[in-house]
């Protein structure tokens, strides 16, 4: 057997065996998504990109269902986690990403509406046959944050107090703002 999540099958007939798919593949799986990685990890000297940034694996779970008793709404639930290397915008340095995300998608034809099923968000079937890859890649894709950060500023060196960062420019006014913040925070506690 093939791997489910690369099948092309309408919603209805996904949705109809209620399926459920275990995610376990690699970043490399997902051309996109390894894509704007690879472009991001360029920012990097080649010899400071992480070797295995391909291999890091996705993992997670689609549950498909309906959204109505009348098996008219096809729906499927999306759980998916992967931890990517990415570069932090403030030390220019490599760093591990966490990445999860979950949703409950309503898959509508263009001729179906929404109507009344807010709890769902809308994933538009743009063809009649729908490979489950496709969610979980632009899941992915919608989870990368707009500038990844380190989020411990005891792993950031741009963070860190003393440290030259390696991009004096760019990081700078971070690095500043930064200062300021934390001594307002010491100044209120
Ligand atoms: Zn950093």
């Amino acid at each position: 057997m093939g791997n489910p999540l690369r099948e092309r099958r309408s919603a209805a007939e996904w949705s109809a065996g209620s399926q459920v798919i275990e995610i376990a593949e690699k970043v490399s799986d997902f051309e996109q998504l390894a894509g704007i990685i690879e472009a991001d990890l360029a920012a990097l000297d080649a010899d400071k990109i992480p070797a295995a940034w391909r291999d890091a694996v996705v993992s997670g779970q689609l549950e498909f269902g309906y959204a109505d008793a009348q098996r008219t709404l096809p729906t499927v639930r999306c759980q998916v986690e992967v931890t990517v290397d990415a570069v932090c915008q403030r030390c220019l340095e490599a760093f591990r990403l966490p990445l999860e995300t979950e949703a409950d998608l309503l898959l509508l034809a263009p001729e179906q509406d929404a109507d009344g099923y807010d709890d769902y968000e809308v994933w538009e079937l743009e063809d009649k046959l729908l490979q489950p890859q496709a969610i979980v890649e632009e899941m992915l894709i919608m989870a990368l944050p707009f500038a990844a950060m380190h989020t411990e500023s005891s792993a950031c060196k741009a963070l860190t107090p003393g440290t030259a960062a390696s991009d004096e420019e760019m990081t700078t006014p971070f690095a500043a703002l930064r200062e300021q913040m934390a001594q307002d925070n010491e100044g209120s506690a």
